[in-house]
């Protein structure tokens, strides 16, 4: 299938989906087309079956192909999708949100990430009439221009012209870099916490969102949370809420409809007339299909209590990890949030071993990529844990024979 792939599609499978990109699985150990996916699994063209620790990249939140959700986008297609005018059910998505989420007055809805972190930008651009953004170290808001590096093929200078960087959790560098551009910043965007590739994942250190969300009054800036990762995994009023602030504007995407193709930006009252002013729209931005998805989603995710289960399941899942590594006398390093565990194999430099044992994990039917952060779902049970657990460990022995 890959070969009939590269044939009609650039690369066969472009972005971080595709088998070498970003996941550095060796090819022979990576499934490249899924045929059929369930609960917490999905089965290859060749009827393998493997637990899925990446769940989409983040969408699959309930389980694929959860009934509730399912039932829910049956429903609503039955009755309409795509029509002239906006259904009522984007109305009623977009109350619940702003129920939900702590800081939002309203909700604007597309389908990608990208869609609402760019809005998100040109919303604060608007509203400041500034042009600079802020960006910490290792930042990913998707792959519109604004939010590429220069040397990126297709990018423009002026693109990223104003664009500056800042180093995370260090709130003196955040201070030297808003006092030495008064009055040109328009916003800081961030993940809730560092969740990039290739490093350890880095939490916020106690008391710095506050004091960064206090900077960002002092000098006027939007302070946006990019919420499409993390978002609905960690707190269902928002990760800037889990931490113990306020965000001016939040994007959600991934998980806010179990797969169904929706993303979102909330923000506070006084950018409602701003975000107003901007044209901004796409032509299945309004279906409704992926709206009752979404309330279906948020719903059950609230009546599970779905934050305090990922961290259980997280929590389980990586001690147990780390017991199994340690028993072959190896140290693995576990960090960003349970829910959104990030593995490191210790004393790796050169990242073979790790790449290797988490191929020799693939091969046996667990899911994993090598240096991205991984997914909990609520399809996951301990009896699925437990079968991870017992292939982490053939798969260490797989590599300790000659
Ligand atoms: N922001 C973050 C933090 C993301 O993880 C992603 C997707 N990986 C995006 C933005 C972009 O979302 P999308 O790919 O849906 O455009």
């Amino acid at each position: 299938m890959f070969d009939r792939a590269v044939q009609v599609i650039p690369g066969g499978i472009y972005g971080h989906l595709g088998p070498s990109e970003g996941c550095y699985i060796p090819r022979d150990a990576y499934p490249l087309f899924s045929a059929r996916a369930e609960g917490t699994r999905f089965w290859d063209l060749d009827g393998n079956e493997f637990i899925d620790y990446m769940c989409g990249y983040g969408p699959n939140v309930l389980g694929y192909n959860d009934p509730i959700v399912a039932e829910a986008a049956q429903r609503q297609a039955r009755r309409e999708d795509v029509v002239s005018i906006p259904g009522s059910t984007m109305v009623e998505f977009a109350e619940l949100l702003t129920d939900t989420v702590a800081c939002a007055d309203w909700a604007f809805f597309a389908k990608n990430g990208g869609d609402v972190t760019t809005l998100a930008v040109m919303t604060a651009r608007a509203a400041t009439g500034r042009q600079r953004i802020v960006f910490f170290e290792g930042y990913y808001h998707g792959v519109d221009p604004w939010a590429q590096k220069l040397d990126y093929p297709g990018v423009l200078e002026q693109d990223v012209l104003g664009n500056i960087e800042a180093r995370w959790n260090d709130i003196a560098d955040l201070r030297r870099i808003f006092a030495a551009h008064r009055g040109e910043i328009a916003a800081l965007i961030a993940q809730p916490y560092k969740h990039g590739n290739f490093y350890d994942n880095e939490l916020p250190v106690e008391g710095y969102w506050k004091q960064v969300r206090r900077l960002c009054d002092e000098y006027g800036i939007v302070l946006i949370v990019d919420d499409v990762r993390a978002g609905w995994r960690l707190d269902l009023a928002g990760s800037d809420h889990h931490y113990g602030f306020k965000a001016d504007l939040i994007t959600f995407c991934k998980a806010l409809a179990n797969g169904y193709n929706v993303s979102a930006l909330c923000g506070v009252e006084a950018l409602r007339e701003p975000v107003s002013s901007i044209t901004y729209t796409g032509s299945y931005w309004m279906s409704a299909v992926p709206f009752a998805a979404g309330i279906a989603t948020i719903t059950r995710l609230a009546e599970i209590d779905a934050p305090a289960l990922f961290r259980r399941l997280g929590t389980e899942l990586t001690d147990g990890l780390v017991e199994v590594a340690a028993t072959h006398g190896h140290r693995l390093v576990v960090s960003g949030e349970p829910a959104l565990f990030y593995l490191r194999l210790a004393d790796d430099d050169s990242l073979d071993l790790h790449q290797r044992w988490i191929a020799e994990r693939v091969r046996r039917g667990v899911f994993l990529t090598s240096h991205h952060n991984h997914f909990i779902n609520a399809a996951l049970t301990s009896a699925d844990i437990a079968r991870t657990l017992e292939i982490a460990d053939a798969a260490f022995a797989a590599l300790e024979r000659p």
